[in-house]
């Protein structure tokens, strides 16, 4: 009865606000019905693999793409996006990238939880976020895959480490370099810290927005080479 009227009381000073668009939401949420229908959310079918979306009608369980068909893309086992990344999906991503958008970052973990569940259900035993390098770290105040890493965390029960895969040296970010050059941007630019902690886990890699994927590619490596058991890539976005 008092939790009841302290909520109501929070909620009237406090009403819940869409954290895309700022609209005024009639119930508890954090999107409007509006930008929940703008945003392109990855449904099936789509590719078991690597989760592009596929064209196909008549899907039967597990089915791939072509592009894994033909490239077997072994440096992972699982790869799962939340969104498509557009117009409609980059303000979300940029608002919790850029400004302190915590709040965001309890929506974006629930929306990977649910693009995450194939993952899941595999089986996990780490969530380990790609690393940011230092100096971007105090520049941005926190690392938002690390956050992120730490709301999944407590949704799945699944530990989190942010501190054994790190940079072991400075890159440009890849959204300024172009595709070639990405691979070379991010070359051995890892390292794990703690073989230990990654040996014979199934490791969910974390990241915001995948592209080219080189990024994630070149971290799977290093955990891979450092014993992990498996990796599966989950990120928020991805282009298509
Ligand atoms: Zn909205
Ligand atoms: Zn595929």
């Amino acid at each position: 009865m008092f939790k009841k009227l302290i909520e109501n009381i929070i909620n009237f000073l406090f009403p819940y606000q869409c954290l895309r668009c700022g609209k005024i939401l009639n119930s508890a949420g954090y999107l409007c019905d509006q930008c929940i229908e703008e945003i392109s959310f990855i449904k099936p079918p789509y590719c078991y693999k690597c989760g592009h979306p596929l064209q196909e009608e008549n899907i039967h369980e597990k089915m791939l793409c072509a592009g894994c068909l033909k490239n077997k893309r072994t440096f992972y086992r699982l790869s799962r996006s939340a969104v498509i990344y557009d117009n409609s999906s980059k303000n979300l991503i940029l608002a919790f990238k850029f400004f302190d958008q915590t709040e965001n970052a309890n929506l974006l973990a629930a929306m990977l939880k649910i693009a995450g569940k194939d993952i899941f259900s595999e089986g996990a035993d780490l969530i380990v976020p790609v690393p940011l390098h230092y100096t971007r770290l105090i520049k941005r105040k926190y690392n938002q895959s690390a956050l992120l890493a730490q709301k999944l965390s407590e949704m799945t029960a699944i530990p989190h480490n942010n501190l054994t895969l790190i940079r072991s040296r400075k890159t440009k970010p890849q959204v300024e370099v172009s595709g070639k050059e990405r691979l070379t941007n991010v070359k051995n630019a890892f390292k794990v810290k703690n073989q230990k902690l990654i040996k014979g886990k199934r490791i969910i890699l974390l990241d915001d927005i995948m592209t080219t994927g080189s990024t994630v590619k070149e971290c799977a490596l290093v955990l891979k080479k450092a014993g992990a058991k498996s990796v599966d890539i989950l990120t928020i976005a991805r282009t298509v």
